[in-house]
């Protein structure tokens, strides 16, 4: 088949499988997020698998929002959703929304009671609890499993109708309470819950349970292939049961795969909103979230996850990716994008007291190295110009190449420079720096008299833009041990915001304009707190990495 983005993985083979055996003629997933959260790198990966599946073999993917616990969902997850799945590159064929089917839903559990295959149940979820069993011993039936057909159609009506509070009933399906899969003994299929639903209002005050619902959004779809993650494999038995006891026409068939687990990143809904809502950051789309709205704040791009997604492939054990993978993916496909730029995080001032006063040169650099076509760019030297603080050390250790009292160092683009002076203020604190600059060493004259081994980035402080910047670490402090409390592993360092300057003419860059600056990384404008007058940049990796990529 034409057109191979996805390379083969087990579950591709089935579906080559169910067209070339005539099973389907065409295949139709599914995308399936509860809106009670903003999506997530590991939501990428369902994303893309779905979707580039489905597009491979000619196929159509819904988006459907499995709305149907109304306490945690909301409009505004709605809408983050559906603009994240659109960043990333794909186009839905249908939206649609669990809450929509609960008619039918409705119906098919009456179907249930009708062939004596659920009932209503009046046990307390403790009781229920201890009903029942455990892995090995079988659970107890429940005095209410033997009600007439009447009374239950009777019963659920009523719930339906409100008559009862939250956790008076609920419907049982009638299985088999001695099952070896404890999924199969009389799972509740439908709950009463008096809560306002942010789709269906408060029409409906009973909620169908997941493993009831699931499989008949996917049947009435005409899904046929439902992908879902791996802790959901010993629910299938209980899945085919609920398309087949339903009497649904379209059998869809249900494939787990290895949910995504990156190192050092918290990779669920649950644990992403306590981060919101403690304030332990700025919303969802902080730049250390690692939700797909967060990765793009940080400056990922779309081609850069979905590149990820790809590489990391489908398996059916589960994993822990190395966050470098993530990064290398970013650096791989800004490296050709992003133009070159010099910026000074933590500046100090250098005077070049042999330059004359008031002179600025404008001297020519190339937009990108590494991509010629970009062309090149003029940047402004002056008298005084910033390095970085850390670029000069009164008392260097050994194999320090940077300035320092009598070493010669080169400017990037521009001259050599060898430091003369220092001046500390009354703190001891060290506010300027006193070179001469030798004319001879020009850069792109070819000057070959001597050599020197370091180079430093600078900005003319005559044109320099003053701009924000902000460095990120994980937001853990380490490995999360399963019994600490979360909360308590949050690490305080995950973000270092610097005052800086930027060269003249960076000085109208654009939320999301991304950029290398020169030895300190990749760097994106923020979309929140950047503004005309005081650029903001999240540094969305740095250079280097010790990561290789076995390809
Ligand atoms: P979380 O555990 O983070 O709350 P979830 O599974 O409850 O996630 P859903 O909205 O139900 O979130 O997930 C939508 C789809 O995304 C499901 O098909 C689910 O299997 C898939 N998915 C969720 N997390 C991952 C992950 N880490 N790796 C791969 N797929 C995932
Ligand atoms: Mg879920």
């Amino acid at each position: 088949m034409e057109n191979k983005p996805t390379s083969s993985n087990f579950i591709r083979n089935i579906v080559v499988e169910d067209l070339e055996s005539g099973k389907h003629k065409e295949i139709l997933t599914r995308f399936p997020p509860e809106p009670n959260g903003y999506l997530h790198i590991g939501h990428a990966k369902s994303i893309v698998l779905n979707f580039e599946l489905a597009d491979e073999f000619k196929g159509k993917t819904n988006l459907r929002f499995d709305d149907t616990n109304p306490i945690k969902e909301d409009t505004e997850y709605v809408e983050s959703i559906k603009e994240d799945v659109h960043w990333l590159g794909f186009q839905w064929d249908n939206l649609f929304f669990a809450s929509d089917y609960f008619e039918e839903m409705y119906n098919r559990a009456v179907l249930l009671i009708k062939k004596g295959k659920a009932y209503v149940c009046d046990l307390s979820a403790e009781e229920m609890r201890n009903y029942r069993g455990t892995l090995t011993e079988p659970g107890k039936e429940s005095p209410d499993r033997n009600r007439s057909v009447e009374e239950n159609l009777d019963l659920f009506n009523r719930m339906r109708q409100g008559e009862f509070k939250d956790g008076e009933k609920v419907l049982r399906a009638k299985i088999d309470m001695a099952s070896p899969n404890i999924n199969m003994r009389d799972p509740i299929i439908y709950r009463i819950a008096h809560a306002e639903h942010h789709n269906t209002g408060d029409k409906w005050c009973i909620y169908p349970m997941y493993d009831f619902a699931h499989p008949l959004e996917d049947a009435i779809e005409g899904v046929t292939h439902s992908i879902c993650t791996l802790e959901f494999e010993d629910h299938r038995p209980l899945y085919d049961w609920v398309v087949r006891e339903c009497e649904m026409e379209s059998k869809p068939q249900q494939i787990e795969f290895a949910r995504l687990n990156i190192t050092n990143t918290v990779m669920s809904k649950r644990k992403l909103k306590l981060l919101v809502d403690e304030k332990v950051v700025d919303g969802w789309d902080d730049p250390r979230m690692p939700t797909i709205a967060g990765l793009r704040r940080r400056g990922y791009t779309p081609e850069a996850i979905r590149n990820f997604c790809r590489e990391i492939g489908v398996a059916k054990a589960n994993s822990l990716v190395d966050s470098q993978m993530l990064e290398h993916f970013i650096r791989e496909d800004l490296n050709k994008k992003a133009p070159r730029s010099m910026a000074v995080m933590r500046p100090i001032k250098v005077i070049i007291t042999n330059y004359p006063e008031g002179e600025v040169e404008w001297l020519e650099s190339e937009v990108n190295p590494d991509n010629p076509e970009a062309g090149t760019k003029k940047i402004p030297f002056s008298r005084e110009i910033y390095i970085e603080e850390e670029d000069f050390m009164e008392n260097p250790p050994k194999k320090y190449f940077r300035l320092f009292p009598g070493n010669e160092v080169r400017l990037r683009h521009a001259y050599f420079i060898k430091c003369q002076d220092f001046i500390k203020d009354e703190n001891g604190k060290i506010v300027e720096i006193h070179c001469t600059y030798d004319p001879e060493t020009k850069s792109g004259t070819g000057f070959t008299g001597r050599k020197v081994k370091g180079t430093l980035h600078w900005v003319a402080a005559s044109h320099a833009v003053p701009a924000e910047f902000r460095l990120y670490e994980s937001i853990l402090s380490e490995d999360e041990e399963e019994n600490k409390d979360f909360l308590d592993s949050i690490n305080p360092n995950s973000m270092e915001i610097l005052q800086g300057f930027i060269e003249p003419d960076m000085k109208d860059v654009k939320p999301q304009d991304k950029f290398q600056f020169i030895r300190h990384g990749y760097f994106n404008v923020d979309t929140k707190y950047s503004t005309k007058e005081k650029p903001v940049f999240n540094r969305i990796v740095s250079l280097k990495s010790s990561f290789v990529i076995n390809k």
